[in-house]
């Protein structure tokens, strides 16, 4: 567990669904309910998207399944690819740091996931079509987890959840909702590591999910 100092340090701041079988590839569509069972092996076996053919793993999520908080991210990079788990690598570790700053354990009250389950090759961007297609299963960890706050790391996950194409600088700052869940969005961590001086933002986010919580 990182100690307090460590964390200012790091922040430079002192519907349901299942799967269906349409000619070979696997797909979500709208069924019935999910079961987190269900929607690992899906997860797993999906070939609903281009990304099947490139990554190594699916990666689904990590964290308590009844957690208040969801925290969601683009996709998975390399190492998340390699390992299975999102945000294992150094964002992984700043975003450590970035949610003990406000009282929250990896695994504790907290579910960590992204808006992709496959890694893009070389960390590219998400395209539509992949994002629509791992759209069901986002929506079923949604359901399945009913957060109370959903935190949003980063331009593309925000954009993409958030349906617009406004700047990341517009959607940070105030609480946004998503099927009646607040929603507030911040920088993504990888991005963090190379603009030091929007951490200081990063924590005024933080400040306003954790106080947004509060008033739930
Ligand atoms: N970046 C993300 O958006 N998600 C991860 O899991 C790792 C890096």
């Amino acid at each position: 567990m990182l100690s307090r100092d460590d964390v200012f340090g790091e922040l430079g701041i002192g519907p349901a669904w299942r799967l269906r079988e349409t000619s070979g590839a696997v797909v979500a569509r709208p069924v019935g309910a999910w079961t987190w069972d269900r929607l690992a092996d899906a997860v797993a076996h999906c070939t609903a998207c281009k990304l099947s053919t490139t990554r190594t793993q699916g990666v689904l999520g990590v964290g308590d399944r009844d957690a208040d908080w969801l925290i969601i991210g683009e996709a998975p990079g390399a190492d998340e690819d390699r390992m299975g788990e999102p945000f294992v690598g150094q964002a992984g570790k700043l975003l450590d740091a970035m949610l003990a700053a406000i009282g929250i354990a990896r695994g504790d009250n907290v579910y960590i996931t992204n808006v992709l389950k496959s890694r893009p090759p070389g960390n590219r961007n998400p395209e539509l079509d992949e994002v629509a297609a791992c759209r069901p299963y986002l929506l079923a960890q949604i359901e399945l987890i009913q957060p109370k706050l959903i935190l949003v790391l980063g331009r593309v996950a925000a954009q993409s959840l958030l349906d617009t194409d406004e700047a990341i600088g517009h959607l940070r700052g105030r609480v946004h909702q998503f099927q009646n869940v607040p929603l507030v969005v911040t920088y993504h961590p990888a991005y963090l590591l190379r603009n030091l001086r929007d951490k200081a933002r990063a924590w005024e986010d933080l400040c306003l999910a954790r106080r947004t919580m509060r008033q739930l």
